[in-house]
């Protein structure tokens, strides 16, 4: 069985003192069905580099885990600006989101970018979370398949055999991306499945049937049941909706099989 993952990215918000809040809040909420609730999910939380010492403070003793939103492929050097897999490791982070569709877009990083920071992420033995998606324009033009699997395959190709069961897929479809706009369940377990057979050419099928396929997009507390409904959907990557104890905490709480 894969454990459904829901996976908080808070992107440039949150500060250490409101990351704690939003932690306490959170823990309040979900620390008190800890034993039932992890028995088929695990949750996560990606703040912002500078909030991470004081989320990791804040999640002792939790089994809510600690994410990154993007890792260096370098241990160190001259990369202004960045921060490496070892730098994050050292304060618990076992997640690094790599390839976000805002990395992607705002920040004009390719494919093989993307696979050098999940490839560090890897090797550093965390768990790169690779986001792929397709815009608006690449769906209306029926581009979906083609250019989520190219981003899989460059996302993928610097990852050994020995990593790959670790490894986590994002579908994040761009036009859903805080747009209030979701992929219905099934165009989202139709780009899940592609990607899973993608996953079993690539590492074969044992390896493709144990690692989780997030999807994320505009997930809510009204649409994650029938999301999680589809076979091939493990959890969900939520943005805005993770940004407050209560919505996230309800997320978590999704009905699932
Ligand atoms: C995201 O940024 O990964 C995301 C899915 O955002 P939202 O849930 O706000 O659409």
């Amino acid at each position: 069985m894969r454990k459904k993952l829901f996976a908080g990215n808070w992107k440039m918000n949150l500060g250490p003192t409101e990351s704690r809040e939003l932690i306490a809040a959170l823990r309040a909420d979900l620390d008190r069905d800890a034993a039932t609730l992890s028995r088929d999910r695990e949750v996560m939380v990606a703040p912002p580099f500078l909030s991470i010492p004081a989320a990791a403070q804040a999640l002792a003793g939790s089994s809510i885990l600690l994410g990154a939103q993007n890792a260096h492929f370098e241990e160190k050097g001259a990369f202004t600006g960045e921060v490496s897999a070892p730098m994050l490791r050292y304060f618990g982070v076992s997640h690094v989101i790599v390839g976000h569709s805002e990395r992607r877009h705002i920040f004009k990083e390719e494919d093989e970018l993307v696979g050098k920071r999940a490839a560090a992420v890897a090797g550093h033995r965390m768990t790169p979370v690779l986001c792929v998606g397709e815009t608006g324009r690449e769906r209306d033009r029926g581009h979906t398949t083609e250019v989520v699997l190219r981003q899989l395959q460059f996302g993928l190709a610097p990852i050994g055999p020995q990593d790959s069961p670790r490894i986590i897929v994002a579908y994040e479809p761009v036009w859903a991306i805080g747009t209030g706009r979701t992929a219905t369940p099934e165009q989202a377990q139709q780009v899940h499945a592609a990607i899973r057979e993608a996953l079993g050419d690539r590492f074969g099928k044992e390896t493709a049937d144990a690692v989780r396929i997030l999807y994320g997009g505009s997930v809510t507390a009204d649409n994650i049941d029938s999301l999680m409904a589809k076979p091939d959907i493990d959890g969900a990557l939520v943005g805005g909706a993770s940004l407050r104890a209560d919505a996230f905490a309800r997320i978590v709480r999704a009905r699932i099989g």
